[in-house]
């Protein structure tokens, strides 16, 4: 501690050592986590049926045929979930269903 006096210069590279860890935690734990959209616990059971109907998946097997180019989606913040015009729930940008639509160019 300092009492009051000015950090040494022992405790200064302490805390900076100590910053630094923390941060590289924080990034390495975003990176390790992949994003995921499947949650629909606040969905009727009839907007989660629909999920099924239309066979949304979070990684589309058929790229590029993917949420982020289709016509419907609404995306959100980088790294997100976004949304869908016809499907209620989180979306992910790299998702898929049967009405896929070629967005405009
Ligand atoms: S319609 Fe299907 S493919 Fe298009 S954004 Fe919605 S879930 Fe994705």
């Amino acid at each position: 501690m300092t009492n009051g006096k000015a950090l040494s210069r022992r405790e200064a590279v302490r805390n900076l050592v100590v910053l630094a860890a923390g941060s590289a935690l924080i990034g390495c734990t975003k990176e390790s986590k992949p994003l995921s959209c499947v949650d629909t616990s606040g969905l009727s059971s009839d907007e989660a049926a629909m999920r099924k109907t239309l066979e949304y998946v979070d990684q589309t097997p058929t790229p590029p045929k993917q949420c982020d180019g289709c016509q419907l989606f609404k995306p959100a913040a980088p790294e997100s979930c976004g949304a869908c015009t016809v499907l209620k729930g989180p979306i992910h940008p790299k998702g898929y269903c049967k009405s896929w639509v070629q967005k405009p160019a």
